[in-house]
């Protein structure tokens, strides 16, 4: 028989064949979450059910002036659980916003780099004793399989190049 796992309280259960596309188990708390995320979802994506929600809240406040007002004063600690999920909320966003700004993964920046000897006495020398090279930033496994060689010997060869 055909289970299914519910993601609200995590119990496996046999799938109710009568149930096309069961997310959730039967438990109210699981049911009430499915129609939670179906309605977010909802309103996420369709733009008339959306307004037409809003309408009828917009409608219910006024018919019950004060309600929400009395609601946040007699309940405290909803208040204050609803100020520290928006705050997490907004930590969240600026986060993301923060890893928008294209700083780079590396410190090395791709670009034409002076190979030096790590002994090299006097920058002076550079003309005679240097190699410049173009750095690019590439994954190991992302180089052709006869780099991947060089790289490899080079690693071994030349301990001089540091970056
Ligand atoms: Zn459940």
């Amino acid at each position: 028989m055909a289970t299914l796992r519910c993601p609200n309280c995590g119990r496996v259960i046999p799938a109710n064949p009568r149930i096309r596309n069961q997310t959730h188990c039967d438990l109210e708390a699981c049911q009430k979450e499915r129609k939670r995320l179906w309605q977010r979802r909802k309103m996420a994506t369709d733009p008339d059910y959306k307004a037409n929600q809003q309408e009828c809240s917009k409608a219910w406040r006024e018919q019950n002036p004060g309600y929400w007002k009395e609601y946040r004063e007699s309940h405290p600690e909803a208040v204050e659980r609803n100020r520290l999920r928006q705050r997490e909320r907004n930590m969240a966003r600026r986060k993301i916003a923060k890893m928008d700004t294209s700083s780079p993964v590396s410190e090395v920046m791709p670009g034409t780099y002076y190979l030096v000897p790590e002994n090299l006495p006097v920058i002076a020398n550079m003309d005679t004793s240097i190699r410049k090279i173009t750095l690019v930033l590439m994954p190991y496994e992302a180089l052709p399989s006869h780099a991947r060689v060089i790289a490899k010997e080079d690693s071994i060869a030349s301990p001089t190049s540091r970056f």
